[in-house]
């Protein structure tokens, strides 16, 4: 990813938080990034959530569930239950189950006890319906013939397997009449939004049609060229498609758009935050821009630990400014998810 692609995608999140109107006027919203399944990884994702249900998801805590902790989660009875009675058939090996069960019981999602030999379950809380939907747009700043060519077989094997209930490309607006994005042969279900990442601005200049989340998908897995070779597919029943949205809501939920911080060095003392009308960006003392997530890493050249003094307790700041850095980056992620307590 170019040093533009990652300032993009960063001022492309900026905006969403700030303006995305959600299909419900009352729905509440969030924003990741760098989310998907091991077939597709989508570069924004705007969640619309149920209010209600978004508050009561965050008395669970801010980390994610898998898909396996969910099956447990989802079906755990108000009322003491043998494990095997109270929760459908996953499908694989009833002894991934329980280590599901005791990782959710450590961590006070659910009560056990054992009867005999048996292990019998109970909910302290009911796990809420919360997502409604789940918007995913591609960033391309740039948008060569090449790049449109693949983004439009991407976009649609994306309508045809509908996981995600809208899908968008994101390009840098170009100020003609008709903008060129337009006239590439993308499919008319996905939308298309322009973004002038001077002023933090986008402009939804194509509308996309909303897809049939929970009707049957279709993966595409290979589409020759030529005429001569038959394409596959496989089918992708609604109850998978469920499965995998709630666990990318769930990532979504944990990781938001800010966690750039994570794998980037804002324990390096060139490393700076800086706010415009825009947003927030990470910034680059050293480099005198916005470092890539590729760049700004331990092995980075310019690279310099901030002096123990910094990390002293209480000076000036405690932990240090990077430790500082992480912390103003998870209060505004925990903005946007009600109800999680402050850390
Ligand atoms: S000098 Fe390197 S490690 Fe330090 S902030 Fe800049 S890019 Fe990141």
């Amino acid at each position: 990813m170019t040093a533009s692609e990652f300032a993009f995608e960063l001022c492309v999140c900026q905006w969403a938080e700030r303006e995305w109107s959600p299909a419900r006027d009352d729905s509440a919203v969030f924003v990741a990034r760098q989310l998907g399944t091991k077939y597709r990884r989508w570069d924004t994702l705007i969640l619309e959530c149920d209010p209600d249900g978004l508050r009561r998801r965050a008395e669970f805590g801010a980390t994610a569930f898998d898909s396996d902790l969910l099956h447990v989660l989802r079906h755990a009875p108000a009322d003491w239950q043998f494990y095997r009675d109270a929760l459908p058939d996953p499908g694989y090996p009833w002894r991934y189950v329980r280590e599901s069960i005791h990782e959710a019981a450590d961590r006070d999602a659910l009560e056990t006890r054992k009867r005999g030999n048996r292990i019998e379950i109970r909910r302290r809380r009911e796990y809420p319906d919360w997502l409604r939907r789940i918007v995913a747009i591609e960033n391309k700043p740039d948008l060569s013939a090449s790049a449109a060519r693949d983004l439009a077989d991407q976009l649609e094997r994306d309508v045809a397997l509908g996981l995600a209930d809208e899908v968008w490309v994101a390009t840098a607006a170009t100020g003609e009449r008709i903008e060129p994005i337009l006239l590439s042969d993308f499919p008319a279900a996905a939308g298309v939004l322009t973004v002038d990442a001077e002023r933090g601005t986008a402009d939804p200049v194509w509308q996309p049609r909303t897809l049939a989340v929970s009707d049957p998908g279709t993966r595409i897995l290979d589409r020759p060229t030529d005429d001569a070779s038959a394409a596959r597919f496989e089918y992708a029943d609604p109850d998978w498609k469920a499965e995998k949205r709630l666990a990318i809501a769930e990532r979504a939920y944990e990781r938001g758009w800010r966690a750039y911080a994570e794998t980037m060095r804002p324990d390096c003392r060139h490393f700076r935050l800086r706010a415009d009308e825009t947003g927030v960006y990470p910034h680059c003392a050293a480099k005198e821009r916005l470092p890539t997530q590729k760049e700004c890493r331990g092995s980075c050249h310019e690279y310099e630990p901030e002096p123990p003094v910094w990390r002293t307790r209480g000076w000036p700041i405690e932990g240090g400014p990077g430790a500082a850095i992480k912390r103003l980056l998870d209060r505004r992620r925990r903005r946007s998810r009600p109800g999680l307590a402050e850390k």
